[in-house]
């Protein structure tokens, strides 16, 4: 595509920058000689009144057409994207249906930060004050050597004013100061764990397959507990080693998780690796960019988008507990960050390693079917054993109407609390409950602009949609008969958890953790920290603190509605099901004497329940792929999701039938819909969704593309690709 306007006819060289925008393909500028440019350097370039920053995606000489091209403007002052990180963001949009742009600015996001300010230090020059005074004298005493400010008027306690005032009389001076880089190369001498057997061959197998420097998908298979991070350690401490420029990428689901993640890689390798996730600061993300695209940071751990950085050599690429729905990025560039590792590690001809004590299906189906090397640990390690998991049936002793937790689960808790141990009561639902209800006139409080339920939050005393963050107080009269008192509330969250077990163990420390009991990441980690440290006797919990966490005192998990996830019914509901209650169970007693886990259920011969009852995980993976290849879902199959959206349901309805009448006939492919979404109001956007269902061999991708591509899509209508969807609303 031609850059608009013009104002230099003379170019003999044209770059096709390419800009992190919705747009379909690269725009040619002309290339100055003098600025040397190649591909992946990152430019510079005028569009429309703007200046953006874009990178370029190729060379080549000619004219650009019937009108001249606009130039780029400057070669920016950072590190270039390596080749084969364009080649990934490339295929990540072609793979995703989506523009090149929009995965180009999942790369450049870490730039939009400032870079951090650089540090000064105070320093006495010699010169003497105006007029000596008794503070003047201490502060120039203590500014013989360089101090920062701050530690300066500590240190001769007085006050910013007084070091001001020498600063504007020359007496002291501001140096910048070099700092040293955060991201210093892993010292290789530090001692690995002492693996048991099954372990050091799995650590064996998998510094082979690094060391052989190709591409090669692993699945580290392993229960909780038995030591997959001690492994994959090793798989990186061999990365490292056989090469003084490798990089090493650990994805982690959890923000909360990468504290325990990052001590065990400071600790193995004497210094701490770069983090990239939503709590690092925006100038240390700017700066953790261009440590990466320079090489300088050799070990990332990071949450999804951290697959996106530019590493130029990277050797080995981890997805912790892969199979892990918030790898799933659902809004804006829509991907599977564990698919796109894959992706990017056959681009980058690296090792990829995926572990999971639960592994997904389709990473399962690929293990099973030799596509990936299939690394299995035994038990857990040393004397810590696996939960004893046992279901309550919730029909023949249920719990008193008005509450959740039944007669055996409370005097489990009970004996545990006795032991001095700690419990975890787990119900996967935020706020106190998941719906309101007028008694008198049976309505259903809903959100105004969507098709979803307001959740009753009594922390806050209010009435919140989860999908949208819409929230009101919780009025005193049925909004819509007008009857007072009459807004009763139905169902359990974790605060009517924590109301019930507050009653029943008076004495026990309580805590509640889900994503409004915790501010941010960080009062996430403190609370995860105390709980380690045995400050609470019950954590009530979402799942959030479902995941990877080491408790070492905790030794009963209780499951308020093991059910829960059951309903709704979707593609992944059985296996999702499955991987969050082991998961949960798996927290229990992984130091002391055997932990247990107790399911409430009102199915217990479910093959969900029979199974984690049993421990057949074998067992119940069979039967769900043999499910699954029945009717030709993933693996068996692919699946896409096309999404339109529109506040103008009119133009909706009639494009959607436009849009269906389009679908280009494809062999092996069919299309269903237009359906309403289960959520058909979202914001005040009506929604419709088609569900595309192809056999495995079919380019999914290349069909959606050529649909999209037949139809206009107007203004007020928002189209949007799912590929492999998680979600079905
Ligand atoms: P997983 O990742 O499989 O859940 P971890 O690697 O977190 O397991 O190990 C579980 C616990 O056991 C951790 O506290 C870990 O430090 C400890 N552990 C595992 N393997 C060893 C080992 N070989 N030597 C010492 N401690 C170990």
């Amino acid at each position: 595509m031609t850059s608009p306007s013009n104002n230099d006819s003379s170019v003999a060289r044209i770059a096709e920058v390419l800009l992190p925008l919705p747009l379909p393909e690269a725009f040619d500028y002309s290339a100055p000689e003098d600025m040397g440019l190649t591909v992946g350097d990152l430019v510079a370039v005028p569009l429309g009144p703007r200046t953006l920053r874009g990178v370029v995606l190729g060379l080549r000489e000619g004219r650009g057409g019937n009108r001249p091209l606009k130039a780029v403007e400057a070669r920016l002052d950072e590190p270039g994207l390596p080749a084969r990180t364009l080649e990934f963001i490339q295929w990540a949009a072609r793979y995703s249906v989506d523009s090149p742009g929009a995965a180009l600015a999942m790369t450049l996001r870490g730039l939009n930060a400032p870079r951090p300010r650089p540090e000064r230090r105070l320093v006495a020059t010699g010169k003497a004050p105006t007029r000596a005074t008794v503070e003047r004298s201490r502060v120039i005493a203590a500014a013989t050597q360089p101090r920062s400010r701050t530690e300066l008027a500590h240190l001769a306690a007085v006050s910013d004013g007084v070091i001001k005032a020498l600063l504007e009389q020359g007496v002291l001076e501001s140096l910048k100061v070099e700092r040293p880089s955060p991201f210093q190369p892993p010292d290789l001498s530090c001692p690995g764990a002492e693996l048991n057997p099954s372990q050091a061959a799995a650590a064996e197998a998998l510094c082979a397959v690094v060391r052989a420097d190709h591409f090669e998908a692993v699945l580290l298979d392993g229960v909780t507990g038995s030591g997959k991070t001690e492994v994959y350690l090793e798989a990186a401490a061999a990365a490292l080693q056989a090469d003084d420029l490798a990089q090493v990428l650990v994805l982690l689901p959890e923000i909360a998780l990468t504290q325990a993640v990052i001590d065990r890689f400071t600790t193995r390798f004497g210094t701490a690796p770069a983090e990239w996730h939503s709590i690092v600061p925006p100038p240390r993300r700017r700066e953790t960019w261009e440590a990466v695209a320079s090489g300088a940071a050799r070990i990332v751990v990071g949450a999804r988008s951290a697959l996106f950085l530019p590493f130029p050599h990277l050797k080995l690429l981890i997805v912790d507990e892969e199979h892990d729905g918030s790898y799933k990025q659902e809004e804006g560039f829509i991907y599977q960050a564990r698919d796109l590792a894959v992706a990017r590690a056959k681009i980058e001809g690296c090792t990829v390693i995926l572990a999971s004590a639960t592994p997904s299906l389709e990473s399962l189906w690929n293990a099973q079917s030799g596509r990936y090397r299939w690394l299995r640990l035994g038990d857990r390690h040393g004397a810590a054993v696996m939960p004893d998991i046992g279901l309550i049936d919730m029909r023949e002793a249920p719990p008193q109407p008005g509450q959740w937790l039944s007669p055996r689960l409370t005097a489990a808790v009970a004996e545990t609390l006795a032991r001095g141990e700690q419990a975890l009561l787990f119900l996967n639902r935020r706020g106190y409950a998941p719906l309101v209800l007028c008694k008198a006139c049976g309505e259903r409080l809903k959100s105004p602009d969507s098709d979803s339920w307001l959740v009753e939050h009594r922390y806050s005393g209010r009435l919140v949609c989860h999908l949208t963050g819409f929230s009101m107080a919780k009025p005193a009269a049925c909004p819509h008969c007008g009857a007072r008192d009459s807004l009763i509330s139905i169902g359990p969250g974790v605060e009517r958890v924590e109301e019930e077990a507050q009653l029943r163990f008076p004495q026990a420390r309580l805590a509640v953790f889900s994503s409004d009991t915790i501010a941010d990441a960080n009062a996430g980690r403190a609370m995860i920290a105390s709980m380690e440290r045995g400050e609470f006797d019950i954590m009530i919990a979402t799942q959030a603190a479902a995941k990877g966490h080491n408790f070492p005192h905790l030794t009963l998990v209780g499951v308020v509605d093991g059910d829960l996830g059951l309903r709704g019914g979707d593609l992944r509901a059985a296996e999702r099901t499955y991987q969050l209650l082991t998961q949960v169970s798996g927290r229990a007693g992984r130091h002391l004497h055997a932990g247990r886990a107790l399911i409430q259920t009102w199915t217990p011969d479910h093959p969900v329940m029979k199974a984690l009852a049993a421990g057949d995980r074998d067992g119940f993976l069979a039967v769900e792929l043999a499910e699954r290849q029945a009717v030709r879902l993933p693996p068996f199959g692919r699946l896409a999701a096309v999404i339109l959206s529109s506040p103008d349901s009119t133009r909706l309805q009639e494009f959607a039938r436009e849009f269906a009448a389009a679908a280009p006939n494809g062999a092996g492919v069919s299309v269903y819909g237009p359906a309403d979404a289960p959520l058909a109001l979202v914001r005040g956007f009506r929604r419709k969704r088609f569900l595309v269902q192809s056999d495995k061999a079919v380019d999914l991708s290349s069909f959606l593309a050529a649909w999209r591509a037949r139809v206009r899509v107007p203004g007020q209508i928002r189209l949007t690709v799912d590929m492999d969807p998680y979600s079905f609303l």
